[in-house]
């Protein structure tokens, strides 16, 4: 929803831009803050879905850790002051100069993917002898319901350690004297809104954690990962995430034992309505048998509807209130068919000029923006 006096600043703003609401963003974060600190949780903000300076000023400003997954986000968490012994680092893939940089940091954990990745940190660290703190990603072949493009816990996913491999992985961390074993790791998809789903994860990592203690290795952190999702479809009525929801669950269904710490790393769900991506209409394409709107956003600018075929609300903002007679495929400019980010879109009769807002950008939006086509970098405007 945006006042007149926000639209009336959008007609003076070259186009495309995002458009940060810094009170959603900021209200966002207070509930999550509110519904996770009343079971003395901790939650680490996964900087992949948002990097942009002010929106990390804001997350750290209320406390939060940062969750990595590049030795270029462990950097920007040291930048912003995240605190090193906030910081955890996941990733299926660590380059051998991010795990360097990451033990210089002497972050909180590495999220390790692999038994071949453990047996590297371990090399690394003894080469500059230090200890590393470790908890191991686990794959718990748990269907997160979601789209088959932001799955990431099926035994078909490329990411964490598989159930069957955890055997190997006692054997390593018997065998690896530069590593601390802190606990066990879960991150099975992104946009989750089944609330069941967490409450199977629950299950299966009560029963890991048991597994790893009759081995031997006590556990101290239970990382619980992120994909909570959001209301793509109503940004307006529902932009806040039922955090006490989501975060009730694994205080009712988690086995925490005296001396354990719980930790979260949330992304989209802190940040995705806190930004539009705001475009002009540049063109008018009507044909027989389909009607186009060319934008002067593309997929160079939000690239989510094309990579993972998501949804998002687009709104004709010069004609609020006007009855929707038309449809249109609302398509960006690059060259690429797949350059649409919504088909038969219920719309006003749209002309050259009108502005557009696609809503519930701010997650997974401006970090993916390219340079394709050598295009412009896109521009942030922020809330007054
Ligand atoms: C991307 C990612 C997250 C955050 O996911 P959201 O769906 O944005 O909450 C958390 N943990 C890891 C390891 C990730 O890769």
């Amino acid at each position: 929803m945006f006042n007149q006096d926000t639209i009336t600043r959008f007609q003076s703003t070259e186009t495309p831009f995002y458009y940060y609401n810094l009170d959603v963003l900021r209200q966002t974060l207070q509930a999550c803050h509110d519904a996770s600190s009343k079971y003395g949780f901790h939650v680490h903000y996964a900087l992949k879905a948002n990097f942009n300076p002010k929106v990390l000023e804001m997350v750290k400003s209320f406390g939060f850790g940062a969750d990595c997954v590049s030795g270029g986000e462990v950097k920007a968490a040291m930048d912003f002051n995240f605190g090193h012994d906030k910081v955890v680092f996941a990733g299926v893939g660590k380059a051998d100069k991010e795990i360097n940089l990451a033990l210089d940091n002497d972050i909180f954990c590495f999220n390790v993917e692999s038994v071949q990745e453990l047996e590297i940190i371990n090399e690394l660290a003894q080469a500059k002898s230090k200890i590393a703190n470790v908890a191991i990603r686990i794959n718990p072949n748990v269907d997160a319901n979601t789209h088959a493009h932001i799955t990431t816990g099926l035994d078909e996913n490329k990411f964490g350690v598989n159930m069957w491999q955890l055997d190997d992985v006692v054997a390593a961390l018997k065998a690896c004297a530069h590593i601390k074993f802190t606990g066990i790791h879960f991150h099975i998809g992104s946009q989750i809104t089944d609330m069941e789903v967490y409450k199977v994860l629950c299950g299966r990592i009560n029963e890991i954690q048991d597994w790893f203690e009759q081995r031997g290795f006590p556990v101290t952190v239970l990382n619980a990962g992120g994909g909570l999702g959001v209301d793509y479809y109503n940004p307006d009525t529902n932009t806040i995430t039922d955090f006490e929801t989501y975060f009730k669950i694994f205080a009712d269904n988690l086995n925490v034992k005296p001396g354990q710490e719980v930790h979260f790393e949330l992304g989209r769900a802190l940040v995705a309505q806190s930004a539009s991506l705001i475009s002009r209409v540049l063109y008018v394409k009507n044909g027989h048998k389909k009607n186009f709107l060319v934008l002067d956003a593309g997929m160079t600018e939000l690239m989510r509807p094309m990579l993972y075929q998501a949804y998002h609300e687009i709104e004709n903002l010069t004609r609020q209130g006007e009855v929707n007679d038309l449809k249109y495929d609302i398509v960006g400019p690059i060259c690429e068919s797949t350059d649409c980010f919504r088909k038969d879109v219920d719309f006003p009769t749209s002309l050259r000029g009108d502005l557009i807002a696609i809503r519930t950008a701010g997650a997974y939006g401006e970090v993916m923006a390219s340079g394709y086509n050598l295009r412009d970098r896109v521009q942030s405007v922020y809330s007054v």
